[in-house]
């Protein structure tokens, strides 16, 4: 079961008692973070605390104790023995425990705050071969943003793809594609990189921002701009980029095979220079 993080407190999860009343079950009314321990560091830490503290503020929470999350990250590894195994850290912070109306409980609650840490490995052969992705109109609201626990339209999309033997549903947005249900997406065509600029309607990935570094310090031409879905046919390679997929290529959008079909150049000199960065982390 674990050790878990649950206001102010390190204790055995099965312990922890979430109240009824809490705005995150009622509405949904909280965010979250997940950010990859590779034994021995967290990876980028420190945006993954940036973005919380964003969204935080967009939802207009407060949570004093904000700068504590590395800490915390760092104390579920160790108190879950998770040090020399390849792990993430979840954290969700939600308004509070109030009576359920709409409006903010006036005066504020303390925010409720719970954190846990687990084993996690992404799919080694998806990231080898890549992956089959649906195309689908965009369902989610305009703060695409805000890293809110409000993820319906993100869950009963990706169960869609999975049901259809795909790996990821891709949004389309009045005939841009915007991003995946939970991670950005790439494509190269004539050998420049694009990807949905920063918006509303996409979340700004900390991965997304370390490879559009990394393109950069490549000298790979770099384009932040969202690619219509009409442009299919001219996209050479694809890729997805996330926490937990890193860079994975895809190889299909739907009926559409990207390239030859097999992960392509810039996907691979990206996905390797990516893995580098994560293993001289350990150095
Ligand atoms: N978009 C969405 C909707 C996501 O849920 C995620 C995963 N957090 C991403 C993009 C990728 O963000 P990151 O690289 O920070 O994991």
């Amino acid at each position: 079961m674990g050790i878990a993080y649950f206001n102010g407190n390190f204790l055995p999860k099965d312990e922890i008692k979430i109240n009824p009343d809490d705005r995150g079950f009622l509405f949904a009314d909280g965010i979250y973070e997940v950010v990859r321990w590779y034994q021995g560091h967290f990876y980028d830490i420190d945006s993954h605390l940036l973005r919380l503290k964003r969204s935080l503020k967009e939802l207009r929470i407060i949570w004093a104790e904000e700068d504590s999350f590395p800490y915390l990250a760092r104390e579920l590894i160790t108190l879950n023995e998770l040090e020399q195994q390849p792990s993430l850290v979840y954290i969700q912070i939600t308004r509070g425990v109030a009576p359920r109306t709409h409006d903010f409980p006036s005066p504020a609650v303390s925010p409720t705050v719970y954190a846990f840490a687990r084993n996690f490995m992404p799919d080694s052969s998806e990231i080898e071969n890549g992956v089959d992705v649906l195309l689908k109109k965009e369902m989610r609201w305009s703060r695409c943003d805000i890293k809110s626990v409000s993820l319906l339209p993100n869950t009963l999309s990706f169960q869609e793809a999975k049901e259809q033997g795909y790996q990821e549903c891709i949004f389309i947005r009045d005939g841009l594609i915007t991003e995946g249900t939970h991670s950005n997406i790439f494509f190269v065509i004539n050998g420049s990189l694009f990807t949905h600029p920063e918006s509303e309607h996409i979340l700004s990935g900390i991965t997304r921002k370390n490879i559009l570094r990394i393109a950069r310090e490549e000298g790979i031409p770099v384009s932040e701009s969202a690619v219509p879905d009409t442009m299919i046919d001219n996209i050479s390679e694809a890729f997805l980029a996330s926490t937990g997929a890193e860079v994975t290529p895809v190889i299909k959008m739907g009926d559409y095979m990207i390239g030859d079909g097999h992960p392509g150049p810039i996907t691979k000199l990206l996905k390797e220079k990516f893995q580098t960065e994560i293993i001289a982390l350990r150095d």
